[in-house]
């Protein structure tokens, strides 16, 4: 029997909705702690589809301490391509991942541990206390748990119970392309057509993610799928890639951090929590560190009882990670609002130069 039965319906003491990095990462460090943790994850198979480039920084590998089976291949540097063409070459050591590979090597570590999970099984709503999932046979079980961890990404329904509506959001599609020989660097594509985002070539082996983050808003409606066309023929003009398109994955990246992320006795972790960076929209560092806090922390309050510690989670993680969300947040606002003059704005607003972070 996978939970405890009370009268109203099934118990546990941690609740984790969303089985991506940010959500294994809660339930390695709660199981960990010898807590009832339990994942829900509405995909039936951890990890698939994918949508991401698959980019993370050398740092973390360091940390996450599970098999890195997933590493597809290093790259030193990141080349970035400005709005009047010229380049700019940065130092940014890190590895592509397979990210299907990597989201099941933290869940695997969850289960080791001792974490539950229901797969293909959907957190629906939050009633009277108790969240409703809808199981994969169609079933409806209430569950209620001391504390619950929103780790569902962008579109959180946790979030939403917390009362949060408004969301800063970037569209973005990519597809796998071939390439016609294997690169050790990543490409930047900063241009006008690209409103509040970027274009990418991120290289893994023979092939490469080639993506387009672009911002919807009510003014701007971008056809984002011909840009991306566009991109693509342009890169195999210049004879980057092959004429191919292997696979399409389109996604969703949060580019506002939230400034509340722990109400009551929920939490927010990763992309539910608007934990990528605001500038590159790269999340997995964030969610596996943010996701770790949350547990650990978690299972503290549940072990002295006293729920007021969650909020502990929400300065640790803000102790850490302030300055850069921060930054990177003011450098968006006025990115955004100086997009007409984006040639002569881009050097203070993208990771790629030093005037990014000789301001504040
Ligand atoms: C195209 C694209 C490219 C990207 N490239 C990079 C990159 O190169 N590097 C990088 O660092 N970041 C990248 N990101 C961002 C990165 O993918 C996210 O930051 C990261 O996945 C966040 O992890 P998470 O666990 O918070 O969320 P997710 O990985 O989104 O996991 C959330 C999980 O919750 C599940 N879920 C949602 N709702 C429910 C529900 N109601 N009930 C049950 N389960 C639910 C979902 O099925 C999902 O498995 C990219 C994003 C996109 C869209």
């Amino acid at each position: 029997m996978l939970l405890s039965r009370n009268e109203r319906g099934f118990d546990t003491d941690i609740l984790i909705i969303g089985g991506g990095p940010a959500g294994s990462s809660a339930g390695i460090e709660s199981s960990k702690a010898g807590l009832k943790v339990l994942v829900v994850e509405r995909k039936k198979q951890i990890g698939e589809p994918v949508r991401c480039a698959g980019y993370i920084p050398s740092l973390l590998l360091n940390e996450i301490g599970t098999r890195a089976d997933f590493i597809i291949q290093s790259v030193d540097n990141m080349v970035s391509i400005l709005p009047d063409g010229t380049r700019h070459v940065l130092r940014a050591p890190g590895y592509l991942i397979e990210r299907s590979i990597f989201d099941r090597r933290l869940y695997e570590t969850a289960v080791q541990n001792g974490a539950k999970y229901l797969l293909g099984a959907r957190a629906l709503e939050f009633v009277n206390g108790m969240v409703m999932v809808k199981k994969s046979d169609g079933n409806i079980i209430p569950i209620k748990a001391k504390v619950i961890i929103g780790a569902d990404g962008p579109h959180s329904r946790v979030s939403s119970w917390m009362g949060i509506k408004d969301r800063s959001l970037v569209m973005a599609v990519q597809a796998r392309v071939p390439l016609e020989s294997s690169l050790n660097n990543t490409i930047i594509f900063l241009k006008k057509e690209y409103f509040g985002g970027y274009g990418w070539l991120f290289p893994r082996g023979d092939e490469a993610n080639v993506g387009i983050g672009v911002k919807k808003t009510p003014l701007k409606r971008p056809n984002i799928y011909k840009l991306l066309t566009d991109l693509i023929h342009q890169l195999n003009k210049e004879g980057i890639i092959k004429n191919r398109i292997v696979n399409i994955t389109a996604g969703w990246i949060p580019v506002r951090p939230l400034e509340r992320f722990v109400s009551n006795n929920m939490m927010l972790v990763g992309d539910a929590a608007g934990h990528t960076h605001p500038i590159t929209g790269a999340g997995i560092y964030q969610a596996v560190s943010g996701g770790r806090m949350a547990g650990l922390i978690a299972s503290r309050a549940i072990k002295n009882n006293d729920l007021t510690l969650l909020m502990e989670y929400q300065r640790e993680f803000m102790e850490i990670f302030y300055d850069s969300l921060k930054r990177a947040d003011m450098k968006r606002e006025l990115m955004e609002s100086n997009w007409k003059d984006l040639n002569n704005i881009i050097k203070r607003c993208w990771i790629g130069f030093r005037e990014y972070y000789h301001e504040s």
